[in-house]
């Protein structure tokens, strides 16, 4: 399926909708998830039009995997969860439960966790 320059996160990334930014570099953006699931929820995303796991890992640069996998241990450390711990998930495609197709990192942390997931 083709990359839908319309979705929400493309729409942030255009600066057309806000977004609470929490980090920026030239591959990626960092920013508060709008309805946050745990006390710390941050959504940190490829600048590039990137849908899925798939389409990054195939098609992105090094270094654009590099900035995403960096910037999530960067903002971990700055919203000071790094040392009590914290969880990276991402959903992709229609079993993962992807809503936004625009890939995304999510960072949960600030609170325990508990163990994994429950398929539905
Ligand atoms: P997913 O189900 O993995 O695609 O998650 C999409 C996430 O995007 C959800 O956690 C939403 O709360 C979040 N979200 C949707 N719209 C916005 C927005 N405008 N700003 C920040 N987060 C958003």
């Amino acid at each position: 399926m083709a990359y839908d320059p319309d979705n929400i996160f493309a729409k942030i990334l255009r600066g057309e909708i806000p977004c609470t930014k929490v980090h920026e570099d030239e591959h990626t953006l960092a920013f508060k998830d709008i309805h946050p699931q745990t006390a710390v929820h941050v959504l940190v995303i490829p600048k590039g039009a990137y849908q899925s796991w798939d389409d990054f890992s195939t098609k992105a640069s090094d270094a654009e995997i590099g900035a995403l996998i960096r910037a999530v241990g960067k903002v971990a450390r700055d919203l000071g969860v790094a040392e009590e711990g914290y969880r990276v998930l991402s959903n992709i495609g229609e079993n993962g439960g992807q809503e936004v197709p625009h890939l995304h990192i999510h960072l949960f942390g600030g609170q325990k966790l508990g163990r994994m997931i429950k398929p539905a």
